[in-house]
């Protein structure tokens, strides 16, 4: 069965004192039975690793370059990303999509690298809210990962997310049912069937049991509800 997962994605949020909340959240789950993940901005993932050292909760990045070094004014190599203490990245946010115009092919060449350098590639799909009108999820969240899951990806560098665009720091979560059967299909057309599903997108301590207990959700990628070591620790609790 794929490995349970707490993922925690701070996006453009987080200074160094913020770290105290990686602590706590650190100090909550002394011997953790799932695997919690907190993805800072780039700037704190060094810090954080250190901060994190013997604990159950790991760092990842939240983006990385599909080269592997050289003239990219700005960008950060996955080597820089695992050299800095981090263990995964996250790729092809609908964020990145939407703000920098990544495509899929693009989110597979830097999978790719995420790979070479060891880091695990925690992928991104979702459909948004015009696509889900128009009945196009399935097609859309199949496509994206076709394209955006680079050969070669299997359930140890690989994990699977879920993040229905819409429901995306609005609050609005899919019905479970919606939910069950984008990850059934997700499931369907993995390369690997173990690899971890998860499911993002305004999940709180309030909803976590109730997806958690969807077949083919193996955890979440959670944004703001991530940011409080008190809420996130509830979220991994539930799971
Ligand atoms: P929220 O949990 O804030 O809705 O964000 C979800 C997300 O985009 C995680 O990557």
């Amino acid at each position: 069965t794929p490995r349970k997962i707490a993922a925690g994605n701070w996006k453009m949020n987080g200074l160094r004192a913020d770290l105290q909340e990686a602590r706590n959240l650190a100090a909550a789950f002394p011997a953790a039975s799932v695997d919690i993940l907190l993805c800072p901005p780039a700037t704190l993932v060094g810090a954080m690793a250190a901060a994190l050292v013997g604990s159950a909760v790991r760092v990842g990045g939240q983006d990385c370059h599909q080269n592997v070094n050289g003239a990219h004014t700005g960008d950060i190599s996955a080597a820089m990303l695992a050299d800095a203490g981090a263990y995964h990245v996250i790729l092809g946010h609908s964020e990145r999509r939407a703000d920098h115009g990544e495509t899929s092919t693009l989110v597979a060449a830097k999978a790719s690298a995420a790979h070479a350098a060891g880091l695990t590639a925690i992928i991104c799909v979702g459909e948004t809210e015009a696509q889900r009108d128009a009945g196009q999820t399935l097609d859309v969240v199949l496509e994206q990962l076709k394209t955006s899951v680079p050969d070669g990806a299997d359930k140890a560098n690989t994990i699977v997310a879920y993040e229905p665009v819409w429901a995306i720091g609005t609050g609005r979560t899919p019905t479970l049912d919606q939910i069950a059967e984008v990850h059934d299909a997700l499931r369907a057309h993995l390369p690997d069937a173990g690899i971890s599903l998860l499911y993002g997108g305004s999940v709180k301590p309030a909803n976590a049991a109730e997806i958690f207990a969807i077949a083919n959700v193996d955890g979440a990628l959670v944004g703001g509800a991530s940011l409080k070591a008190s809420d996130f620790g509830a979220i991994v609790a539930a799971l």
